[in-house]
């Protein structure tokens, strides 16, 4: 964008305001306004697109009707998808709630400052370190107001406090799950304080985010709405519910209708995007925070990864592929289609760069900015020529089309504890992870070990156990 334009946007609100100046005048207002220090500084606030990222909890891989899941509508979030870019082979850091948000809120692999684990029962001490910047941080700077709807899990004392981490406003839970109805148990604060709340938690989620797009639409916003649906406890509303009556199992209707109740909210919110004006100026992300739980647990939602093999808790394809969406209003082509692997970690980059925030190598980011790979999609250049895993005894990498996992041996039929031998997949022939190639192909075996062996030494020690 020009900077004539670029000035244009940012007065022109100012202009309908002053309607009813002399015509004369307003060129000489357009130059005092134009000239002042502030815009000579950088690019104006108001240029800046509003950036919304979506979170879902524990959503599987095909359960959108993007990926093609049948017996769940999910009209907003397929619209969102038809939109703009869907991205298919969308991966996420880790296979876990917490250690996946790290990444995502400083655009680093979370193990390089020891986020490696969800935190343990005793949850004292823990938190996003000190020592990151988030995303919330960097956008705060350059003047964006801020805010974090829903489930943090990164940290639950003051000192680790969201709004002590770059947010304004704060709305939401600290810890890793929530009931749905409060029942006397709920633990929602907003700023420091204990609310009750008596809606059901995602209409609540979703209402308080219509809630902060309408106070700053007139400013640029940063707005992490993070719902902990589709997450346990397994609770829908009846009436919900019975809108998934032909759906034989239960555990699979009430997760029916979590989701279904989450579609409605984005849709609202996408809703008031539109009616505030500035659907255009605002870039969306969505993903989920990690694969669906579908092996047997607390957290077992009643998800389906298929074709991904694996669950939340590994290392495979079902742990840390996720639906993954990017929408920008007319700056990303209506259905894209990105076949190249991408991260969570690229969110921080892309939102930065779409901000105008040069990105200082010291920071140290791991995530790259998305938007030019994705206005050309059909190039053979990739985002990232490898990614890289590590929890504890599992691990994986993705180099090209190649991937080499050890992963928890739970998710096999006939369960042992530990982890497997490292096994050997070629993505693009065989995304379900199922003819382990390692036997025929050792060279790229020890290759793949190699870059992995070499990441992993830059990694600091995990700061808490499993
Ligand atoms: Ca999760």
């Amino acid at each position: 964008m020009s900077n004539l334009n670029t000035h244009w946007i940012r007065v022109s609100p100012l202009f309908a305001r002053i309607s009813n100046v002399p015509f004369l005048v307003l060129p000489v207002i357009w130059l005092a306004v134009a000239f002042t220090p502030a815009t000579l500084m950088a690019d104006s606030p108001a240029s800046r697109p509003n950036v919304l990222i979506i979170v879902a909890d524990d959503l599987g891989y095909s359960d959108v009707g993007f990926h093609g899941g049948k017996d769940i509508p999910t009209p907003h979030l397929d619209s969102l998808a038809a939109g703009g870019a869907r991205l298919t082979n969308g991966y996420v850091s880790g296979p876990y709630c917490s250690p996946t948000r790290a990444g995502l809120l400083t655009g680093r692999y979370q193990q390089r400052f020891g986020h490696e684990f969800n935190p343990g029962g005793d949850s004292k001490g823990f938190g996003l370190p000190l020592t990151e910047t988030t995303m919330a941080n960097r956008l705060k700077e350059a003047g964006y107001a801020t805010g974090l709807v829903g489930k943090w899990h990164l940290g639950s004392e003051p000192p680790y406090h969201p709004q002590r981490r770059g947010f304004d406003e704060f709305y939401g839970f600290y810890g890793g799950q929530h009931t749905y109805f409060d029942k006397g148990r709920a633990q929602i604060v907003r700023g420091t304080e204990k609310i009750s709340e008596p809606e059901y938690l995602t209409k609540a989620i979703g209402r308080e985010a219509r809630s902060f797009v309408q106070k700053h639409r007139d400013a640029p916003f940063f707005l992490y709405l993070a719902f902990n649906a589709v997450h346990t406890p397994m609770e829908a509303e009846a009436e919900t519910l019975a809108t998934f009556a032909t759906i034989d199992n239960r555990a699979r209707q009430t997760y029916a209708a979590m989701l279904s109740a989450m579609d409605t909210e984005i849709g609202k919110l996408l809703q008031q995007l539109q009616d505030s004006k500035i659907d255009e100026n605002t870039l969306i992300f969505f993903i989920s925070d990690n694969g669906g739980p579908t092996m047997k647990g607390t957290t077992m939602n009643a998800s389906v990864n298929a074709p991904l093999r694996g669950s939340k808790r590994t290392t495979l394809e079902g742990g840390i592929r996720v639906p993954f969406l990017v929408h920008w209003k007319g700056r990303i082509e209506p259905g894209t289609v990105f076949n190249h692997p991408v991260i969570q970690l690229d969110i921080l980059p892309t939102a930065l760069a779409a901000a105008g925030i040069t990105i200082d190598p010291n920071w140290k980011l791991d995530g790259v900015d998305l938007l030019p790979f994705l206005s050309n999609p059909k190039s053979d250049t990739r985002p990232h020529e490898t990614l890289y895993w590590r929890l504890g005894e599992q691990n994986a990498i993705r180099h090209g089309d190649w991937k080499l996992v050890q992963y928890d041996r739970n998710v096999e039929e006939h369960p042992t504890k530990g982890v497997t031998s490292p096994k050997l997949y070629h993505l693009a022939t065989d995304i379900g992870e199922s003819s382990d190639v390692a036997a025929q192909n050792p060279d790229k075996v020890a290759e793949l070990r190699g870059l992995w062996e070499v990441w992993s030494h830059e990694l600091a020690e995990p700061k808490w156990g499993p």
